[in-house]
């Protein structure tokens, strides 16, 4: 009788295992899946945040390379000019990065020597912080190269490196490791003799917004932009942390395979005078891209007629106007581009229209196949698309 109880006790306490393990890898799916849905709300904000930023930065790149290009070396302007490109262009980047973060832009992607990303790194650490903390330096000199975005990755090892930093307010030692992990990895590790994470704070310290720092010194976004560029570029990434001994992080990102070396990103070349001066009908509801783009327009040497609607637009040529080049933004409140391209073809059949868009979706696409002399200019465009799409322009109307 007891036998039995006892049998049926063990049994029991089995089912109860099973069920705590059951529930145990629920609640985990559970929190996996909370964590990829704050990602995608969190990607979601920061594609519109980077949108609109587009625009803003694109104002400020496109008017002061115009004007650097009119200016005199030695104007007293034309250093504030070079500064301004040279912080938009900045800022540029780091939209990029928020596009990246939120996957809706493609990645900047180039052959990549992590070596040097490393020790650009170092470079910025060392003019900050290094006087407290040992540095360890450990690149492998054969190191193979990879495909990646250079900013992006120069901040992940920018995050890793502050939250080592933050991690050995006392001291310690900071290490940077590269190797080789056969023919088809690179493994870059980022080590830390400081204060460690608990069992608890490293099975969060991935989710956005979670951190343990007072307000105003850690947003918790570090490791979750760390995860989502690495992800990013086919790596992976794991973490070995104990209280009190220090963490080292992981990195694997896949080798390039050989002779496969893509372009990296240029720096864009000065505004070349127009072939001929045109009359621009350039229709946008962005009060800012109306005026700098028409400004840029002007400084190329064309007439500018600016309409903040499809509609304002098609009443200035009603009233006489005969633009050259129609350039129509495809969003706008009203007709928008959609209603507008039609009865723009029935008052002018023949004018070059540039369609400006953010998303090169197929509502923009076959509007373009439906008519004639219509081309694509994807926003944000940069001087030379939009030379580029004056020219083709130039080069299909019969001009004057
Ligand atoms: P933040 O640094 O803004 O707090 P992170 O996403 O970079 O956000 O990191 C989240 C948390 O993970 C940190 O607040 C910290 O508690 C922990 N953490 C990250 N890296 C380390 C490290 N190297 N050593 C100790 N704790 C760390
Ligand atoms: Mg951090």
């Amino acid at each position: 009788m007891n036998e039995k109880l006892a049998a049926k006790n063990i049994e029991m306490s089995i089912r109860a295992t099973e069920l705590a393990v059951a529930n145990k890898e629920k609640i985990e799916l559970l929190a996996q899946l909370l964590q990829s849905q704050k990602m995608e709300s969190l990607g979601i904000m920061a594609g519109g945040i980077a949108h609109d930023m587009n625009n803003i930065l694109g104002a400020i790149l496109s008017l002061a390379t115009a004007h650097l290009t009119i200016q005199a070396k030695d104007a007293p302007v034309y250093p504030a000019l070079e500064t301004m490109r040279d912080a938009a262009i900045r800022g540029r980047q780091m939209v990029k990065r928020l596009l990246n973060f939120a996957r809706q832009g493609p990645s900047e992607t180039s052959s990549l020597d992590l070596n040097a990303v490393l020790l650009e790194e170092v470079r910025l650490l060392e003019y900050h912080t290094l006087a407290t903390v040992h540095l360890d330096l450990d690149l492998a000199p054969d190191l193979h190269p990879i495909v990646g975005d250079a900013s992006a990755l120069t901040h992940v090892f920018m995050n890793l490196c502050v939250n080592a930093m933050d991690a050995m307010e006392e001291g310690g030692t900071l290490t940077l490791r590269s190797r080789n992990l056969g023919d088809d990895s690179v493994e870059i590790m980022v080590g830390d003799t400081g204060c460690g994470m608990s069992k608890e704070v490293l099975e969060r310290a991935m989710v956005p917004f979670f951190t343990t720092k007072e307000v105003g010194k850690g947003t918790g976004l570090g490791l979750s932009i760390v995860y989502t560029t690495v992800r990013s570029h086919h790596g992976q990434l794991s973490f070995q942390s104990e209280p009190g001994k220090g963490t080292r992080v992981t990195l694997l990102f896949p080798v390039l395979p050989d002779g496969q070396v893509e372009a990296s990103e240029s720096v864009e070349p000065p505004v070349e005078a127009a072939l001929a001066t045109l009359t621009v009908l350039l229709v946008d509801d962005d009060d800012l891209l109306r005026t700098s783009v028409g400004m840029l327009l002007e400084l190329l040497g064309h007439r500018v007629s600016a309409a903040a609607s499809g509609e304002e637009g098609l009443a200035q040529i009603t009233a006489g106007l005969q633009p050259d080049l129609v350039i129509l933004d495809m969003n706008m409140p009203g007709l928008g581009g959609k209603g507008t391209l039609p009865r723009l073809r029935s008052l002018c059949p023949e004018v070059p229209v540039l369609l400006a868009t953010g998303r090169a979706d197929e509502k923009a696409l076959s509007l373009i196949a439906a008519h004639p002399h219509v081309a694509l200019l994807s926003k944000p465009f940069s001087i030379e698309e939009l030379q580029a799409g004056l020219q083709l322009a130039i080069a299909a109307a019969p001009l004057p």
